[in-house]
């Protein structure tokens, strides 16, 4: 692999990738503290950072039938959650 660019967020609270620790989404990105993902709670966040996104995937969601993609921290591959539309949503992860 090379060159990895990180990118830092500012501010005091910073959602990290939790194995990592590399920075994944500023708290001003929420968009909803209320999303649920498929292993309960997540968080809605408008950008995120530092993530790399598996194929697109319909899935069911409460909502209905969209098309997902699973976003992986790009430092050390773990899943933090997927995108949904132009949203991301971080459980399991971050
Ligand atoms: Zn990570």
């Amino acid at each position: 692999m090379g060159l990895l660019f990180v990118e830092s967020l500012p501010g005091p609270k910073v959602f990290k990738c939790k194995f990592c620790k590399v920075d994944s989404a500023s708290h001003d990105a929420i968009i909803s503290k209320d999303f649920h993902g498929r292993f309960g709670r997540a968080y809605l966040f408008k950008s995120v950072v530092n993530i790399s996104l598996g194929p697109n995937e319909d899935r069911h969601l409460l909502t209905g039938l969209h098309t997902v993609n699973d976003i992986y921290c790009s430092c050390c591959q773990q899943i933090l959650g997927w995108r949904y539309k132009i949203m991301y949503a971080a459980g399991e992860g971050i």
